[in-house]
């Protein structure tokens, strides 16, 4: 399967409008944001302190930027158990979207793969969030041996037929028999209200030199910065912690992580011109050629860490 960009993104927008109108139950028609019942408040959850600037509201959720470290976040955010109804309720789409030999992803997560394999060793290799287990597939035909945990039904027996040692539960509830070399979070990270809770329960699962690595968006790409509100990584509800360069290292330096390596995938360049062109981003039209020209390079965009999403290794600060 090889598809257009154009076609990408009306998938995009079709997984994207499935998600939002399955928020509407949990607003307040009175004002649009959620209703207080389901929320919480809570602190930076990189820095801990209390302070922020209101953002923008999107679909129901606010979104708020940390005075002290400037880290992006959602807030109130979902209750722990409100969160939980909410996923089991709402059936995750993506693996109807990363199909197999897609090389969109394959791309990515070979990118992935190379810089793990800069600073470990080939062996035990677990995923986290590892839907139908495509990655995992890709991790195998370069010789590691694989592990995902899936709390999606479906996903979960696809990526058991594939033939990869999966869980069906909670990280923390799950007693592994092994060790790994390699943990990977592919697009999962941002959305977990605890971040550093879940990197140190992962950092005890590594063997010595092993390394964790996430995929995350970031909100010091271009496309956040410009798009703001209108852009798709603010979702509301889902990605309740959006990390950016400097905050993704603190929150590592806290849990006794250090960053191996960090490099940003995914330019945005099309939606941030269509946008520039008064287009929809997403959609834009088919016939808009006009380029915003010589302003915006990909290689140089990359450079500077400010494509659309991050990925990071870390291993144990020693
Ligand atoms: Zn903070």
């Amino acid at each position: 399967m090889n598809l257009t960009v154009k076609e990408l993104h009306d998938q995009r927008k079709k997984l994207w409008n499935a998600s939002i109108a399955s928020h509407e139950k949990y607003i307040n028609p009175e004002n649009g944001l959620f209703q207080t019942q389901f929320l919480e408040n809570r602190n930076c959850p990189v820095c801990s302190q209390g302070e922020y600037i209101a953002l923008f509201a999107k679909e129901g959720g606010q979104y708020v930027k940390c005075v002290s470290c400037s880290m992006v976040y959602v807030n109130p955010v979902f209750t722990d158990q409100a969160l939980n109804d909410y996923y089991d309720k709402n059936h995750s789409v993506q693996a109807e979207l990363v199909e197999d030999g897609d090389p969109f992803y394959e791309k990515l997560y070979n990118k992935g793969l190379d810089s793990i394999e800069k600073y470990s060793s080939k062996g035990n290799i677990l995923d986290i969030g590892c839907s139908s287990g495509i990655f995992l597939d890709i991790a195998r035909e370069r010789t590691w041996k694989t592990w995902g945990v899936e709390l999606n039904v479906q996903e979960y027996s696809m990526a058991c037929k594939r033939g990869h040692h999966v869980y069906n539960q909670l990280l923390e509830k799950i007693k592994f028999e092994t060790r790994f070399n390699a943990i990977t979070l592919w697009d999962v990270f941002e959305h977990i209200k605890d971040g550093a809770f879940y990197l140190n329960m992962m950092k005890k699962m590594l063997f010595e030199k092993g390394v964790i690595f996430l995929q995350i968006p970031s909100s010091d790409s271009l496309a956040a910065r410009i798009l703001q509100e209108k852009c798709n990584m603010f979702d509301g509800l889902e990605h309740v912690n959006l990390y950016g360069v400097n905050t993704i290292k603190q929150l590592a330096d806290k849990c006794g992580l250090k960053i191996l390596d960090i490099q940003t995938v995914i330019s945005e360049i099309g939606v941030i011109n269509n946008y520039l062109n008064y287009e929809d981003p997403y959609l834009g039209s088919i016939d808009n050629k006009i380029n915003i020209p010589g302003l915006i390079d990909e290689a140089q965009l990359n450079e500077r860490l400010m494509g659309y999403k991050l990925q990071v290794v870390l291993g144990e600060m020693k």
